[in-house]
C-alpha cells in the first residue's frame, strides 16, 4: 500500500515537475525503420512520381503512387476503428500556369485527418511530398525514383500516422502527402487555400522534405543533426498601413525574430532536446535554403505557422538528377543512398512534436507586457480554457532559444521580480493538465 501511494505520487510529481510525458518515449520507440524502408522502396518503385506523369497505370506514375498512399492511410484507419478521415484534395491547373506546367493537370493531395477529441477544428499538420523530378523539371517520363526527395518525407508522414493513430489527442492531427512541389508548390497552395476556405485553425505545419541523407556533398557524415527552417515573422499582411504599424512596433518593442513559425521551430527544438537529447536540432533563421522554397511556404503565405524539417547535409548529385554515371559519380536520387536509421529519427522528431502539440491547450490569444523604467517585467495574458496554468519564458535578446522559464499556475498576470524588461525578450505559453504546452506567444500589446 505504501509503495502504491509513493508510486502514484511519483507519477503525478513526474508530470508536473519535469514536463516529460513517458508516452512520448513509447512513440519514439514505435517508429519503425523497417516500415520506412519498405515504404520508400515502394514509392521509388513507381518509376516516376512526376506531377505530370501517368495516372492510369497501376504500377508506374503519380496516379498509382497516390492510390497506394490513400490505401495505406485507409489500412491504418481500419486498424484504429476508422480513426482517420482519408480523402483526395484536388487542385486543377491549366497548361501554361507556369513554365513547369506543360499540360493541364489535376494536382492531387492525399489527406488523412485524425480528429481531436476536444478541438476537432484545431490542427497540427505533418506533410511529405508525393511528387519527384529529374534534371529537367518538365521531364515526366524518365525514371525519377525520388527516394530521398521526397519519398522519405512521405513515408515519414505515413509512419507517424501508424504510430499516433494508436492514441487519442485533444487536437486534430493531419498527415498529408502533397503533390506538385517540384512544379511550383502547387499542392501546398491548394491545401492551404482549402484550409482557409474551411476555417481550419492551424497550430502549425511540419513540412518534411528530404529527411534521409546523412552524407553531404561537402564530405561531412552526420546522422544526428537536422535543420528546422522557419521564417522570422508572418508574411501574409499586405496593407501598407498595417505593415508600417508593425514595423514601428518591432522597432521599439522587438519581435523581428518572434513570428509564429519561429515559435513553432523553437517548439520542435525544445521537444527534441527534451525527449531525444542525442539529436542536434539546428534552427536556421530563414524560410528555407538560400533562395529556395518548400511546401511550408504556401501555408506561411496565408498566415499559418509552418516550418521545414530537413537533413543537415545535402548531396546535390543525388537530387533532381537524371540517373547516370559521369566521371565515376553515380547521379540520381536512388533508394541505396537513403539512411533509414536517420529517417527513423527524424520521423520520431515529428511524431513527438505532433503528439505534444496535439495534447496541448490553445495558446493565449492576447499577451501584454509592461515594466518600462521599473525593476521588474510584468506580463498579462488572456485566460485559456483547458489550461492548468501558464509558463512565462524569457531569453537574452541575442539568444535563439527560450532559455529561461517559470511556471506560474492558473493566473493571468505575473511580475517577474528583478528581471528588467530592457534586457530580455518574453513570451507566455499555456500548460495543460498533462503538462503539454502550447506554442509560446510573443507579447502583442503594451501595458500602459
Ligand atoms: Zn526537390
Amino acid at each position: 500500500m505504501k509503495l502504491f501511494f509513493s508510486l502514484v505520487m511519483l507519477a503525478c510529481f513526474g508530470v508536473a515537475s519535469s514536463q516529460t510525458d513517458t508516452k512520448l518515449y513509447d512513440i519514439i520507440d514505435a517508429v519503425s525503420e523497417e516500415r520506412l524502408r519498405k515504404d520508400v522502396k515502394t514509392l521509388a518503385d513507381f518509376g516516376t512520381r512526376h506531377t505530370l506523369s501517368d495516372t492510369v497505370s497501376e504500377t508506374r506514375g503519380i496516379g498509382a503512387a497516390r492510390r497506394w498512399i490513400k490505401k495505406e492511410f485507409d489500412n491504418i484507419s481500419s486498424q484504429c476503428n476508422n480513426c482517420l478521415e482519408v480523402f483526395y484534395q484536388n487542385n486543377f491547373y491549366e497548361k501554361g500556369t507556369n513554365q513547369r506546367i506543360i499540360k493541364d493537370v489535376n494536382i492531387v493531395n492525399v489527406v488523412a485527418i485524425q480528429r481531436g477529441t476536444k478541438y476537432p477544428n484545431r490542427f497540427v499538420i505533418m506533410s511529405g511530398d508525393i511528387d519527384s523530378r529529374v534534371s529537367d523539371p518538365t521531364d515526366f517520363t524518365s525514371d525519377s525514383p525520388g527516394a530521398n526527395d521526397n519519398a522519405t518525407g512521405m513515408a515519414g508522414a505515413i509512419e507517424a500516422a501508424r504510430v499516433l493513430s494508436k492514441y487519442k489527442f485533444e487536437n486534430s492531427i493531419i498527415y498529408v502527402g502533397l503533390s506538385g512541389e517540384e512544379q511550383g508548390l502547387f499542392g501546398g497552395q491548394g491545401l492551404a487555400k482549402y484550409a482557409k476556405d474551411n476555417n481550419w485553425d492551424i497550430i502549425g505545419v511540419l513540412n518534411n522534405d528530404m529527411i534521409g541523407n546523412i552524407e553531404g556533398v561537402d564530405g561531412v557524415i552526420d546522422n544526428r543533426t537536422f535543420r528546422i527552417f522557419s521564417e522570422p515573422i508572418t508574411t501574409d499582411v499586405t496593407d501598407p498601413n498595417v505593415l508600417a504599424r508593425q514595423a514601428r512596433a518591432r522597432r521599439f518593442y522587438g519581435g523581428e525574430v518572434d513570428g509564429t513559425s519561429r515559435q513553432l521551430a523553437r517548439y520542435v527544438y525544445k521537444t527534441t532536446k527534451t525527449y531525444m537529447p542525442e539529436m542536434n536540432p539546428m534552427m536556421v533563421y530563414r524560410l528555407d535554403r538560400f533562395g529556395r522554397g518548400g511546401h511550408h511556404r504556401p501555408f506561411n503565405d496565408l498566415g499559418f505557422a509552418g516550418i521545414r524539417i530537413m537533413e543537415a547535409h545535402e548531396n546535390y548529385t543525388q537530387q533532381h538528377q537524371d540517373i547516370r554515371t559521369e566521371n565515376g559519380i553515380a547521379y540520381g536520387d536512388t533508394f541505396e543512398h537513403v539512411n533509414f536509421p536517420y529517417c527513423k529519427k527524424l520521423t520520431a522528431v515529428n511524431a513527438i512534436t505532433l503528439a505534444s502539440l496535439a495534447s496541448a491547450p490553445p495558446a493565449p490569444e492576447d499577451v501584454s507586457i509592461g515594466g518600462i523604467v521599473e525593476p521588474s517585467a510584468k506580463l498579462k495574458w488572456s485566460k485559456v480554457e483547458g489550461a492548468k496554468g501558464y509558463k512565462i519564458y524569457w531569453r537574452a535578446t541575442t539568444s535563439p532559444t527560450w532559455d529561461h522559464s517559470r511556471y506560474v499556475g492558473d493566473i493571468t498576470e505575473f511580475t517577474l521580480e528583478g528581471i528588467v524588461i530592457d534586457n530580455f525578450f518574453f513570451g507566455v505559453a499555456a500548460v495543460g493538465e498533462n503538462g503539454h504546452e502550447s506554442l509560446v506567444v510573443f507579447p502583442n500589446r503594451i501595458m500602459r
